[in-house]
């Protein structure tokens, strides 16, 4: 199983959300990384988990670091992964 990809897209709800997007020397699409569906951007290599029941869970989306001040170590990504057959969620870290 795998989702359609759709981007998520920063939306700051006030000025101290706008102040924490944005990086200063961070290249490349850093930041702009989030999304619903698609296939992860493993930024160490693929590590799919499995649930309890050892089924091998489905992508649902990734978590990208903000900006300079709410940044996952160098600039990490979360991965959120979900069976479908018993709903047991689980995340991923990783990062430079
Ligand atoms: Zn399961």
């Amino acid at each position: 199983m795998k989702y359609p990809e759709l981007p998520l897209k920063l939306s700051p709800a006030s000025n101290e959300a706008r102040d924490v997007v944005g990086f200063k020397y961070a290249g490349g699409n850093v930041g702009q990384r989030s999304k619903l569906g698609g296939d992860p951007d493993w930024i160490q290599g693929e590590d799919v988990p499995g649930c309890t029941s050892g089924n091998v869970m489905t992508f649902y989306g990734q978590l990208d670091s903000a900006g300079d001040s709410m940044c996952l170590a160098d600039c990490g990504i979360i991965y959120v992964f979900i069976c479908l057959g018993c709903y047991e969620t689980r995340s991923v870290f990783q990062s430079n």
